[in-house]
């Protein structure tokens, strides 16, 4: 028996592809695709407006299906958390957070992380893989519709949507797993699935140079970019990824991003770590650095985990440093720590369920994926 093909891996253009292989017209993709993204309709049977023979042909050989959950948590504060089971041993985390006027969703792009930051406990768990487009694309897809069904909404008009924005900020750095990402982005916007403005889709990086400016030709979405330093030794030694692609590149693929962003500013994330980066003197520092890129800060206060050996600065600093930036003019906000009581904080999302014996080949992999991309920029840290 041949694998069923797995809808919620195909962009628009490619369901119209794989609808034209089974002899349909374009428009039959279009509607296929509103019953999947918009609806959240997995059962052909209940696609009622396809003919009878379309819905035998897709149910023999088509499927769509996003990760099974494994864990669904809600915090105190109502933020949500699903864990998710992608296979051999790994998981990853798709956090909700609803405010006032708006739901947003922060999605992960691969099961661990490459880059190894010093204050992340998804780095430090080394590397399984990169996300597929139905994996990435589907904790959108599993969480609008789970949303609906937990309030009892079960049709899908656009006013009863829950989730108005998306941010990359889960586990991964989504600039290297580029085209699955693209692909889930140009998902996310498209009329015919989500409909999400630009504006409201911000993807997070730690600096991948070469492809923010990929981005910007592909899927020019908000930028947000994990500064943390305010100099490159500091910048070396809290983000490897630096060594590569040192401040001066990274602030100048910024100001070239801007031309192509939704929003005429990037927003600067900067993790408040005590002693370390969080002194008046950083926050001068940062204001030199940044003097010519259009930016907004979000100071974000640490999430302490083990093996970090690093602290959360305390709130009079926190407030002090954002004082400094804004005293020069700087847009700056400190966010706000949500789930935290169920791990579900920046930082914190560690897929828990991994099993701990394959530490060893995960770490093997984060150095061999480093290496691909011209870099040994990780610190390959031992997990006891
Ligand atoms: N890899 C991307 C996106 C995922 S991390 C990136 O690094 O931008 C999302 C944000 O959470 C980043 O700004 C990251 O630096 C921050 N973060 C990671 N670990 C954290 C921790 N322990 N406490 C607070 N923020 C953390
Ligand atoms: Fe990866 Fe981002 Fe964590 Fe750094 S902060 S290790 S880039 S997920």
């Amino acid at each position: 028996m041949t694998a069923l093909t797995n809808l919620l891996d195909l962009d628009p253009a490619q369901l119209i592809a794989y609808c034209g292989e089974l002899g349909e017209k374009p428009f039959r993709a279009k509607q296929l695709q509103r019953w999947i993204h918009q609806f959240g309709v997995s059962e052909f049977d209940q696609m009622t407006d396809l003919a009878k023979s379309l819905r035998d042909k897709l149910a023999g050989r088509a499927c769509v299906r996003s990760p099974d959950i494994i864990s669904d948590h809600t915090s105190a504060d109502g933020t949500r958390k699903w864990l998710l089971d992608v296979g051999q041993g790994n998981a990853v985390e798709t956090v909700f957070i609803p405010e006032e006027n708006r739901g947003t969703l922060c999605i992960s792009t691969q099961a661990g992380c490459a880059v190894n930051c010093r204050f992340c406990s998804t780095g430090k768990q080394g590397f399984s893989r990169n996300l597929t487009v139905s994996e990435i694309i589907g904790q959108l897809w599993m969480a609008e519709f789970e949303l609906r069904r937990t309030k009892g909404i079960i049709s899908g008009h656009r006013g009863e949507r829950q989730i108005t924005n998306v941010v990359m900020m889960g586990m991964g750095e989504p600039l290297l797993n580029f085209e699955p990402t693209v692909t889930a982005l140009k998902l996310m916007l498209d009329d015919n699935a989500y409909g999400l403005s630009r504006r409201r889709v911000t993807l997070s990086t730690s600096g991948v140079v070469p492809k923010i400016d990929a981005l910007s030709q592909e899927c020019a979405v908000a930028l947000a970019v994990s500064l943390h330093a305010s100099n490159d030794a500091l910048r070396d030694s809290l983000v490897p990824l630096n060594k590569k692609y040192p401040l001066a590149m990274l602030m100048a693929a910024c100001k070239r991003y801007l031309d192509f962003a939704p929003r005429d500013f990037i927003t600067f994330e900067y993790c408040m770590l005590d002693g370390v980066n969080d002194s008046d003197q950083h926050a001068r520092e940062l204001i030199s650095l940044v003097s010519t890129v259009p930016c907004k800060f979000n100071l974000i206060p640490f999430n302490p985990f083990p093996e970090s050996g690093l602290k959360r600065s305390g709130n009079p600093r926190i407030k002090a440093f954002a004082q400094v930036l804004m005293d020069a003019g700087l847009v700056t906000t400190i966010r706000k720590t949500r789930g935290d009581d169920i791990d579900a904080a920046c930082g914190q999302l560690a897929g828990e369920v991994q099993d701990r014996t394959n530490v060893q080949e995960r770490m093997s992999k984060q150095a061999e994926y480093q290496k691909k991309f011209g870099a040994n920029f990780g610190r390959i840290v031992e997990i006891s």
